[in-house]
């Protein structure tokens, strides 16, 4: 993900979760990662949404955000 995209996405977090911190240790220490895909399920692709991925710096956890939501990528037509 560029860094203009990872700005996006700690841009949408702030405004819609002020408070946003890792769901499992507490720690407010995040990155944001790449942008992924449902896994393949029986050799076909499962129709689904990408996801953009945020990290806890201090434990690991990892979450998940609707990247169309987000509006990194464009919804399917
Ligand atoms: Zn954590």
């Amino acid at each position: 993900m560029t860094p203009a995209n990872q700005n996006i996405v700690k841009d949408w977090i702030t405004a819609k979760v002020p408070t946003y911190h890792c769901s499992l240790c507490g720690a407010n220490k995040w990155s944001v990662g790449d942008v992924v895909m449902p896994p393949l399920a029986n050799n076909n692709l499962i129709a689904g949404q990408p996801m953009a991925v945020v990290q806890c710096g201090a434990c690991g956890h990892l979450d998940l955000f609707d990247a169309i939501s987000i509006g990194l990528k464009k919804p399917y037509a």
